[in-house]
């Protein structure tokens, strides 16, 4: 996706703010100490951003000692934790890693096909349909020799006679080069595509064991995009390639089954999740919006933020432009952090040690929600 531009907010620094004089520790004057207190507040405020933090867990925080001990305890409850969310965030990792490992997965690539096979596994073996929406296109560097390149959209059907439908979708091809890494001799090195590229494939597979359950009189169609970013120059190589076919394809087929809403999950796998609504999303399906942000107060997920930040041209657009189904962009554009310059996005940095299996439970967890909230 491309970042368009983004909107001040201001909220998340009064939370840190907040947070941060509420923690005591920052007077402590040896390094150890200090060492101490730093892991403590990192804990606090992580507990603080996922909404689980409880007076008998910050209790427990304030009354350890060392650094150990405190990482200890932050694990154990973090394993507790995920035991009690209703989408399996472990498996939201073990998947993550399952494709990463794979190493780049770039449109017509070896490691797409490799891709494609474990996905297929996975869904099949859980009672989706898988299907392939296959096209071709040109290879925007064709001086190689090779004119074009085989795409192929993934789509897996639950509950195919349903004739009203959803539309949840992620990207799962990954950018050929992390061209914005800060260091110019990466930017023809490997990008790996964790987080863009890997997490909302990994959130889809969570969401699959749910959906044979799924009583509702809406059917769901998981479709995995191709071709989000096959770029290697952004000023001329066109995104979006594989989101554009399929709303093309839509559009000019009389359809006896329609999509009524979808969400698209992008880059929604940061340890320091913080989800604004996007812009795009807010003039373009503003009922989705609402529905989803309105789904994550009342389950207890702060991550979704509730205000505006950034202006994202992803492939929501032509699902809404050309397919008119009312199609949001869930996106953490800020990785790691709105609190830092640096960022991981394109990078040899997005790699699976910078997500978190909360962060994709959570996710997973609204539109789960939402889903069965829909009438
Ligand atoms: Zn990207």
């Amino acid at each position: 996706m491309r970042k368009f531009k983004e909107v001040l907010s201001w909220s998340l620094v009064i939370l840190l703010f907040a947070t941060l004089t509420g923690c005591p520790g920052v007077e402590q004057t040896t390094d150890a100490d200090e060492g101490v207190a730093n892991v403590r507040r990192t804990i606090i405020l992580q507990y603080t951003r996922q909404g689980r933090l409880t007076p008998a867990v910050r209790e427990r925080l304030m009354a350890l000692t060392t650094s150990d001990e405190l990482q200890d305890y932050a694990k154990q409850q973090d394993e507790a934790y995920l035991d009690q969310l209703p989408i399996d965030g472990r498996l939201c990792m073990e998947m993550l890693n399952e494709v990463v490992r794979i190493g780049p997965r770039w449109s017509g690539s070896v490691g797409m096909l490799k891709q494609q096979q474990i996905l297929d596994k996975h869904f099949s073996n859980l009672g989706g349909k898988v299907e392939y929406q296959r096209f071709r296109v040109r290879n925007p560097i064709s001086k190689q020799g090779v004119e074009t390149v085989d795409m192929a959209n993934m789509i897996i059907r639950w509950h195919p006679q349903r004739t009203r439908r959803i539309l949840l979708c992620a990207h799962y091809d990954t950018r050929p080069f992390p061209d914005n890494d800060p260091d110019p001799g990466k930017r023809r090195g490997v990008f790996v595509g964790a987080n863009d590229g890997g997490s909302g494939v990994a959130v889809l597979c969570a969401l699959a064991e749910k959906m044979e359950e799924f009583e509702s009189e809406f059917g769901v169609d998981m479709v995995l995009f191709d071709g989000e970013e096959l770029v290697y120059n952004s000023s001329r190589d066109p995104f979006f390639l594989g989101s554009t076919h399929f709303a093309r394809e839509y559009a000019a087929t009389s359809q006896r089954q329609k999509y009524v809403a979808g969400i698209l999950l992008d880059m929604v796998a940061d340890a320091d999740l913080q989800i604004y609504q996007e812009v795009n999303s807010r003039r373009m399906a503003p009922r989705v919006v609402q529905q989803v942000w309105a789904t994550a107060k009342r389950i207890g997920v702060p991550e979704l933020r509730p205000s505006a930040r950034h202006e994202v041209r992803d492939d929501h657009l032509p699902l809404n432009e050309i397919a008119k189904i009312p199609t949001i962009d869930l996106i953490d554009f800020d990785y790691p952090s709105p609190q830092k310059r640096e960022t991981y996005w394109h990078t040899t940095e997005d790699t699976v040690d910078k997500c978190s299996a909360i962060s994709m439970a959570h996710v997973g967890w609204v539109v789960w929600e939402w889903l069965k909230g829909l009438k």
